[in-house]
């Protein structure tokens, strides 16, 4: 099994290639979500390359292998499916649930995995509407708007929430903006930086600011 050190890595690049326009890392955005300087992110994305889960050049950057992929998808999948089974079975609040899965990503085994999977009824989203990879190492491909850009005065439901810090959480359990609650947007103010909503079947009215709103994706109610 992979060190915890090499899946955060391949974790981390993955998610930088999924951001990127041309699918791949560069080595500073690597080293700064890693939380480490350059030199030791290139120390380790050699190593990565190495054991053939990475290949990387100097000037662009470094790029998954497929079997980087897969072991990247894997560590999603297992990320998402404990935050689930935390939420669902134990109980957790879904603003809790991201640092207990950033521990246990790395040592429960896959037998532990498919047990839980199948307990849950093989869930296809975790507590913050992200996919969960199947067992196949596929993953649903999601193109959502936010509430920065979708169109306005549209009923519109929470479908995933892009921050999963605790305190962004614990604000939108507050304000009622889970996954699968109705919202509309009333207007949008970029001078005041303000978007303004009504939230659920009561329509409570609530502004927030432009950067919170584009972590807020959604998709328009049928
Ligand atoms: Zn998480």
């Amino acid at each position: 099994m992979p060190s915890a050190t090499v899946e955060d890595y391949i974790k981390h690049i993955y998610a930088l290639e999924e951001a990127s326009e041309n699918g791949e890392a560069s080595m500073g955005r690597v080293a700064e979500a890693l939380g480490v300087v350059p030199g030791t992110a290139t120390t380790m994305v050699k190593a990565l390359a190495e054991a053939g889960l990475a290949s990387y050049s100097p000037r662009v950057g470094v790029q998954l292998t497929q079997q980087g992929r897969a072991l990247a998808l894997h560590v999603l999948r297992r990320h998402r499916l404990i935050e689930q089974f935390l939420v669902e079975v134990l109980g957790f609040d879904w603003s809790e649930v991201h640092e207990e899965a950033e521990l246990l990503e790395h040592v429960i085994s896959d037998r532990l995995l498919e047990r839980i999977d199948r307990r849950l009824g093989h869930p296809t989203e975790d507590p913050h509407g992200d996919p969960i990879p199947n067992a196949e190492g596929e993953l649903r491909a999601d193109q959502f708007e936010s509430l920065a850009d979708c169109p306005t005065s549209i009923p519109h439901e929470v479908a995933r929430v892009s921050d999963q810090d605790n305190a962004f959480l614990n604000y939108l359990t507050e304000v009622g903006l889970n996954p699968g609650e109705r919202v509309v947007v009333n207007s949008r103010s970029s001078g005041a930086d303000a978007v303004t909503l009504s939230v659920g079947a009561s329509d409570k009215t609530l502004t927030m600011g432009m950067g919170a709103a584009q972590k807020i994706l959604v998709r328009p109610l049928a």
